[in-house]
């Protein structure tokens, strides 16, 4: 590719990945523009907390929105820890360092606020954001590709990087129609609720049918999760969703059963989603265009690694369209460093599920997560 600063990049997707990869290629002195279809920075954002392991916050780090995110979230000692069904302790989970970071096994914090860090540090870099812009398609040339909005609008670049998520459209350019995620039968409630001081990390409570969660992602704020056995087309009316939750909690003791009874009331905001898994076989490109985050690895979040994943893609692409003068180079050296890696998240989140659901007896859960942070704490 030559000089980067005389090339210019648009990004589809205004998400996690989409910013990071924004922030990363823009540090590197690319021309950036980011096309996100919804109007503004909050539009996009849903969901209640993200969790932040340590692989997070180096990759973070790379882009200068570590030490924010560190600043306003809760930065934890160790990455957690399990109850039984009663609320009494059965194993710690310390987590694994990063050599060399000074950053936390795990921080936490609320999806708007590290959509707030990523956008006020792209468009410090000098990222250019277009909202309410939707991609419609790519016209692919020799010297250039050209993505056409919605709206018709035509917008020339060097490279697309397709960061538009588990539906990506931009996926069908590269890869074709038919890669879909698979919903995995489980669906994950989520709730706001105040930090208690127990939880100070990853709590984890397990009963027969299920696991109840809860992460710290404030001083004064954590969720709680359970993931729920579900049809995929069961659906639950808004009014039914806080019963159907203390139905499921009804077996916990302890921690949850605090939390149910005091914090589950009928009028909190719970938010239900499906779980879906997806790991795309290489190649991740064609041409001039390449994919990244969920739109090549849709994770479910057993493991709280699907940010973390996006974001470390950002970084690592960056680092190799700056490298490397040939595109196809620098895209094959991208996805040489980050296929297995995040096939080994998206397989063992799945299994995670799998396990949760009674269909992988014997799984160690704890093993699993432990060999994962240790691989995901090793160089990029
Ligand atoms: C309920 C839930 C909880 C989760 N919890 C965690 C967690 O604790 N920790 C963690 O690491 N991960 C978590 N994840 C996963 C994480 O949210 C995703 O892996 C991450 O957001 C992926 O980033 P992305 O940028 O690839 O995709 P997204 O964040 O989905 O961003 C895609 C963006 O592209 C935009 N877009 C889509 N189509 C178009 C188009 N045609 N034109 C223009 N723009 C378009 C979308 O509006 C969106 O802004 C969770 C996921 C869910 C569903």
């Amino acid at each position: 590719m030559g000089r980067t600063d005389d090339k210019n990049v648009i990004v589809v997707g205004g998400g996690i990945g989409g910013l990071s990869a924004a922030v990363a290629l823009r540090q590197q002195g690319f021309d950036v523009t980011v096309i996100e279809r919804y109007p503004d920075l909050h539009s996009s954002v849903f969901g209640v907390g993200i969790i932040q392991p340590g692989n997070a916050l180096r990759a973070l780090d790379a882009i200068g929105c570590a030490e924010a995110c560190v600043a306003v979230g809760y930065p934890a000692k160790q990455w957690g820890r399990m109850l039984d069904v009663n609320g009494d302790h059965l194993r710690d989970m310390p987590g694994v360092a990063i050599e060399g970071s000074k950053f936390p096994p795990l921080n936490g914090v609320t999806r708007p606020q590290l959509h707030e860090i990523l956008t006020g540090r792209a468009l410090a870099v000098g990222v250019q954001i277009h909202y309410g812009t939707s991609f419609a398609a790519l016209e692919e040339g020799p010297e250039s590709v050209t993505v056409v909005t919605e709206s018709g609008e035509r917008l020339t670049a060097d490279v697309v990087v397709g960061a538009d998520g588990v539906r990506s459209k931009v996926r069908q350019y590269v890869l074709g129609k038919e890669i879909e995620p698979k919903y995995i039968g489980q669906s994950a409630f989520r709730v706001n609720i105040p930090r208690l001081p127990e939880i100070d990390c990853i709590v984890l409570q397990v009963c027969d049918a299920g696991m109840a969660g809860f992460v710290p992602i404030g001083p004064d704020l954590a969720y709680m999760f359970y993931n729920a056995h579900f049809g995929v087309h069961e659906r639950i009316p808004e009014d039914q969703l806080a019963p159907r939750l203390r139905e499921y909690l009804a077996p916990f003791g302890g921690l949850t059963g605090r939390v149910r009874d005091e914090f589950i009331t009928d009028d909190v905001d719970i938010v239900l989603r499906p779980e879906e898994t997806m790991g795309v076989p290489t190649p991740w490109h064609k041409g001039r265009v390449v994919l990244m985050g969920d739109a090549v690895h849709t994770i479910t979040p057993h493991l709280g690694q699907g940010a973390a994943q996006a974001i470390e893609d950002g970084v690592v692409l960056a680092e190799e369209l700056a490298q490397n003068d040939r595109l196809d180079e620098a895209f094959a050296r991208y996805t040489e460093r980050r296929y297995e890696r995040c096939k080994l998240i998206v397989d063992t989140s799945l299994n995670i599920g799998e396990w949760e659901m009674g269909r992988l007896p014997g799984f160690d859960n704890i093993g699993a997560t432990n060999h994962v942070l240790e691989v995901m704490a090793q160089p990029l």
